[in-house]
């Protein structure tokens, strides 16, 4: 197999050839057909986020074919096409796993990050972490179409949820996950307002197309107070301003699992119920909820790719802004 992989943080990933994995116990392999490349990958790469086993192939929203099946794998098997999302493993055990909240685990593996992810020909996932994909025809079930689905996707409908039934939707930072979250809001009847960095007239546009009812620069105020606001963008700076932005009992949704500090601000600015959330990580429930959706919803994935050499342009074209949407690699 051949992998892109991240020998030292702040370093380039390294196309490098390896033997090819062989699946353990509960675990299968996967011929990697799309790896989708997201902020996270940045942020391993920038060496932004604790403790990542090095070295580490990164990449965790893979569509993959499974060739080969560990011992006691139930309910998969070679052939079927699969999704390997950020969750790569759980305890089981901890009061988290117990209580229906694995996204919070004490003792989880994420892939691309503390076990190896998807920039490669083949990866190897703990099966009950692997979501059936199925095989649908038309441009959205394609390969490349689904990858930003199990990240931007996924978090962005844990986010969503989060962010409570209300009307009026901010989203802070229209990549990936807004642009695959406006999406679905417009889908459950709700109103999106699209903040981009300032100026950025091409994102604005990209917004509206996708139905947004507003799109300006984060520096700007909403033509109305929003029920709630979710932030993907990775800048501590706009939580003050999402606070301003929202209703009373507005809400605040933080999406990254990285942000630059969250400079002060006045108490009034969360007086009245506002509040400001995190969101981490995903559930397999998410997964199979939103994964079951999306083909109703008719989620369409704007995606720009790459050949797998080519990661380390993907990494650098998402850092500059160089495209709307998403960044997949294809092996
Ligand atoms: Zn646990
Ligand atoms: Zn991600």
């Amino acid at each position: 197999m051949h992998a892109m992989v991240l020998e030292r943080p702040g370093e380039p990933l390294a196309w490098t050839e390896r033997p090819d994995p062989l699946p353990g116990p509960g675990e299968i392999r996967v011929e990697v057909l799309a790896c989708g490349v997201c902020r996270t990958d940045l942020h391993v790469a920038d060496g932004e986020l604790a403790n990542p086993r090095l070295p580490i192939v990164p990449g965790h929203e893979i569509v993959g074919r499974i060739d080969a099946v560990g011992a006691g794998v139930a309910g998969l098997e070679v052939g079927q096409r699969v999704g390997i999302p950020w969750l790569g493993h759980t305890c089981g055990v901890c009061p988290y796993c117990v209580g229906g909240r694995e996204n919070l685990c004490d003792a989880p593996l994420f892939t691309g990050y503390t076990r190896d992810g998807g920039f490669a020909t083949a990866a190897v996932a703990d099966a009950r972490f692997a979501f059936p994909l199925g095989d649908f025809g038309g441009e959205a079930g394609g390969d490349v179409a689904l990858a930003p689905l199990l990240c931007a996707g996924l978090i962005g409908w844990r986010s969503l949820a989060m962010a409570g039934d209300g009307e009026s939707l901010g989203i802070y930072g229209f990549g990936a996950a807004g642009h695959i979250v406006a999406q679905v809001a417009r889908w459950q009847g709700r109103r999106v307002f699209a903040f981009t960095s300032p100026g950025d007239a091409a994102t604005q546009a990209f917004a509206r197309s996708l139905g947004a009812v507003w799109a300006g620069g984060s520096d700007e105020a909403p033509p109305e107070k929003l029920d709630a606001a979710i932030l993907y963008a990775p800048v501590g700076a706009l939580v003050p301003l999402a606070l301003k932005a929202v209703k009373k009992g507005g809400r605040v949704v933080c999406a990254g699992i990285h942000m630059s500090d969250i400079p002060r601000f006045a108490y009034a600015d969360l007086w009245e119920e506002r509040q400001i959330v995190s969101v981490a990580n995903l559930t397999r429930k998410d997964g199979l909820d939103f994964l079951g959706l999306a083909p109703k919803i008719g989620i369409v994935t704007q995606t720009t790719t790459y050949p797998l050499q080519a990661a380390n342009q993907a990494l650098a074209d998402l850092r500059a802004g160089r495209f709307e949407g998403a960044a997949v690699l294809v092996p």
